[in-house]
């Protein structure tokens, strides 16, 4: 029997690339071969994002690039299958296919577990046994980046209905995976050589609620580390501030394969707008919480996300934000735009604010954010502390990494001089010799 192959394209987060990766070793466990050229493949799988309009633009022109490659026969091209957010957003909207009707199979989330069904019969392949869910057997995940720092999705969906946010719409309602499972998911990535794990879903602070009636991060982290032998950090992305507590904070100290690193979504501190998007958090509570980590945590970077733009966001409200994010700094900082998404409930709200004045005042943030981050950055100039490497470049004779206080992929890297047996997956301690806004530089020590 001649080898299918297949191509693989994930746009959008993190957490729909972990989606595309056990789709793909569902495939590859089941005889298809993935390429890394679209062009010699005769099948592409696209998983699209559909967060936001500027997403769903992005999903459909790459869904249009291939239909007019697969139409002008000068590929191998045969079928496109669409999946993921934008194949369910239309679904739940109800909304004309439009280029989607083009495509030989969209696969909405719930139909994800119909996956290999569905393409083994565009290739002609009926495969014995049940249709399985790729997402229920994690352990043939594909790892699409490095193994040494890996994903993993703690949740699914959201429950949180912040009131300009389509992901409940699309994602559905909270789903947690079962403690064991992401004990055997982190220790089989493990095995590969992880060294650092990264959780991660819609919130990863809602754990548990959905399957053991109480949030349980805590109880999870607890039976991870003990469960863990060659992983140097666990490190949590996207906690909502309304449920960080004392006993996690108190964790996160203690526990040195906790990274000293939280990602904490605040959106924005003006009580009447966290309040009109629906955040469950008052501007003094932020406060609160930033106090328990920098004083619980002593050396915590910290990272959040604001928007700017909110409908109702005045003139005074942005400054307020600007002056917050000045008083109480985080190291790292993100921002959007608000971008007015038929379907929540902020669509109707009154107030809109301008699309240039929402643009021009994230503009402003991320400028203001430039000197607050090399500021924090510079405190840590002859600090020692461990570097993971990521890569190597013999050319420059440098290795770029990460230290604890950078997030793979939004946190920019530390870049170390050194010889070639500096290599990816090493941890190792290094000095910071050198800071930017955004990267470090470091020494080896022995
Ligand atoms: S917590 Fe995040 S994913 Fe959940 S509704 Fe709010 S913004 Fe959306």
């Amino acid at each position: 029997m001649p080898m299918h192959t297949f191509s693989f394209i994930s746009l959008g987060c993190a957490k729909n690339r972990v989606d595309a990766e056990m789709v793909i070793g569902e495939l590859t466990h089941r005889g298809l071969q993935l390429v890394a050229e679209e062009k010699d493949a005769p099948l592409v799988i696209i998983n699209t994002c559909a967060f936001l309009q500027e997403a769903r633009q992005e999903a459909l022109d790459t869904v249009r690039h291939f239909i007019e490659a697969k139409k002008s026969g000068q590929r191998r091209l045969q079928h496109v299958v669409v999946m993921g957010c934008l194949a369910q957003y239309v679904k739940n909207f109800g909304l004309e296919p439009g280029v989607l009707q083009e495509v030989d199979a969209t696969v909405s989330l719930d139909e994800a577990h119909q996956i290999p069904e569905r393409i083994g019969s565009l290739l002609g392949l009926t495969w014995k046994g049940n249709p399985s869910n790729p997402a229920a057997s994690p352990h043939r995940r594909f790892l699409t980046t490095s193994p040494h720092s890996v994903n993993i999705k703690i949740t699914d969906g959201c429950e949180n209905f912040c009131s300009y946010c389509l992901i409940p719409t699309i994602r559905g309602p909270l789903k947690s995976k079962a403690m064991e499972e992401v004990v055997a998911e982190v220790q089989a990535v493990e095995r590969l050589g992880a060294k650092e794990i990264n959780l991660i879903g819609q919130d990863i602070s809602l754990y548990g609620v959905d399957r053991y009636g109480k949030p349980a991060l805590l109880q999870l982290l607890q039976q991870l580390v003990t469960s863990i032998s060659s992983v140097s950090w666990i490190r949590l992305l996207y906690v909502h501030p309304a449920r960080v507590d004392r006993q996690l904070v108190e964790f996160m100290a203690r526990e040195p394969l906790l990274c000293k690193y939280l990602d904490l979504p605040i959106q924005h501190v003006n009580t009447r707008l966290l309040n009109r998007m629906g955040r469950k958090t008052t501007r003094e509570d932020l406060i609160q919480v930033y106090e328990l980590l920098r004083t619980g945590v002593p050396g915590i970077a910290l990272r959040t996300t604001v928007m700017t733009g909110y409908p109702g966001e005045s003139e005074a409200a942005f400054q307020e934000l600007l002056e917050f994010l000045r008083a109480y700094p985080f190291e790292r900082l993100g921002s959007f735009a608000y971008s007015p998404e038929a379907g929540t409930r902020a669509y109707a709200s009154p107030g809109r604010v301008p699309p240039e004045i929402a643009g021009a005042r994230q503009r402003m943030v991320m400028e203001q954010q430039k000197a607050i981050s090399r500021k924090r950055n510079r405190s840590l100039l002859g600090a020692r502390t461990p570097a993971l490497i990521e890569s190597y470049n013999p050319g420059k004779r440098k290795a770029y990494g990460r230290i604890y206080a950078q997030a793979p992929e939004v946190d920019g890297k530390i870049i170390i001089p050194g010889p070639r047996s500096l290599r990816p997956g090493m941890m190792m301690p290094v000095r910071i010799t050198g800071v930017g806004s955004y990267d470090f530089m470091g020494e080896r020590l022995q």
